[in-house]
């Protein structure tokens, strides 16, 4: 039957925030689609529905293809802030709006920066073997001694979303803030309360702590290798919650083997899901996760009232520009 309702087709893992934010406008009709639909299977959901005026993506594809299935559709979300399986030269020439979650997961992913940091200084893993296996008595050894963080110096590698949240947090540990950002003025980083360090070459050698916050570009990729965590003193952490390929793994496994680096933590990897036999793996002294950082239960919630508000605000001709990959197209 005809209807005159915008329809919506949402990934079934959108969150119930953002489900309840579609469910309570009359004008709108919300059809959930399996998250794991690609290509073939998705675009025969699209003719289905067709005219789909909006979808609501988790790690679904969306090229020019799914745009002529849907036949009508006026904004593209996603329940997150990548947006590589998105044609996006594509959309913008079709003037098609894609819209991410914004700052929805940034401070999931800087406290997942935090407990990096301070789960090596505090040697989590370590003592937490050392109880379970009855050495209490070991605690007292040089090796099992912990860090504070308090009145260390954490460097921070790009002061976007996350890293600036990341910078409130190491502030309130009282830390010294160094930041590394060579496409934000100094004064923004001044007036944030830390310390901008225009040369990388001079930072390393001061940071206790160095977290990773920087985009994934030609400009970054083996930004860390064997000079930098040369550079480094030989008792700093290294944190990544960024992109796998900003830190080199192989120069990472030497440099933790050979004593240069204590430990390091990873949240993202080269190759994802990595290869089981990565040798990082066989490493006690690696702390991994699996690219996890900004999924959260509460960033998941926040992500999904994000999505579904953006494509509401392309509907009512107010769009969140600020959460368009290509505000161009709004003219
Ligand atoms: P953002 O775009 O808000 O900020 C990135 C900052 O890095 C910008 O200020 C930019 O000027 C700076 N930058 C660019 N090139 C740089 C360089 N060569 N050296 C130093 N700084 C540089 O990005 P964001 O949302 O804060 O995301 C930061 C990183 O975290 C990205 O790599 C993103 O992909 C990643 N991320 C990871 C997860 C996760 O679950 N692990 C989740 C979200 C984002």
């Amino acid at each position: 039957m005809a209807t005159n309702k915008k329809k919506v087709l949402f990934t079934d893992s959108m969150g119930k925030a953002g489900r309840e934010i579609l469910a309570a406008r009359p004008d709108v009709e919300a059809i959930p689609f399996p998250n794991m639909a690609q290509d073939e299977e998705y675009r025969a959901i699209l003719k289905k529905h067709a005219p789909v005026h909006a979808t609501i993506l988790g790690g679904t594809r969306f090229r020019p293809a799914e745009l002529d299935a849907a036949g009508g559709m006026q904004v593209v979300a996603r329940v997150g802030v990548g947006y590589d399986a998105i044609d996006i030269p594509g959309m913008t020439s079709a003037k098609v709006p894609v819209m991410i979650a914004g700052t929805a997961n940034s401070p999931s992913v800087a406290e997942h920066a935090m407990s990096f940091m301070l789960t090596l200084a505090r040697k989590g893993p370590e003592l937490s073997a050392l109880v379970k296996e009855g050495r209490w008595g070991d605690r007292l050894k040089p090796a099992m001694v912990s860090n504070d963080m308090f009145e260390k110096t954490v460097l921070i590698i790009g002061f976007g979303r996350i890293g600036t949240r990341t910078a409130k947090r190491c502030l309130a540990m009282e830390m010294q803030v160094l930041v590394y950002d060579p496409y934000l003025k100094a004064e923004a980083i001044k007036a944030a309360g830390c310390e901008p360090v225009t040369s990388l070459d001079d930072a390393l050698p001061r940071a206790d702590f160095v977290t990773v916050h920087c985009p994934k570009t030609p400009e970054t990729v083996g930004m860390f290798g064997a000079n930098q965590f040369k550079a480094m003193k030989r008792t700093a952490y290294l944190v990544s919650t960024a992109r796998g390929g900003i830190i080199d793994e192989k120069a990472l496994h030497a440099a933790l083997t050979d004593g240069t680096l204590p430990a390091a933590a990873l949240d993202v990897f080269d190759r994802e899901p990595p290869d089981p036999a990565n040798p990082l793996f066989k490493l006690p002294n690696l702390i991994a996760s699996p690219h996890i950082a900004g999924v959260t239960a509460e960033a998941m919630e926040r992500m999904s009232a994000e999505a579904a508000k953006n494509v509401l605000s392309v509907f009512d001709g107010t769009p969140r520009k600020e959460n368009a990959i290509n505000p161009e197209v709004f003219g």
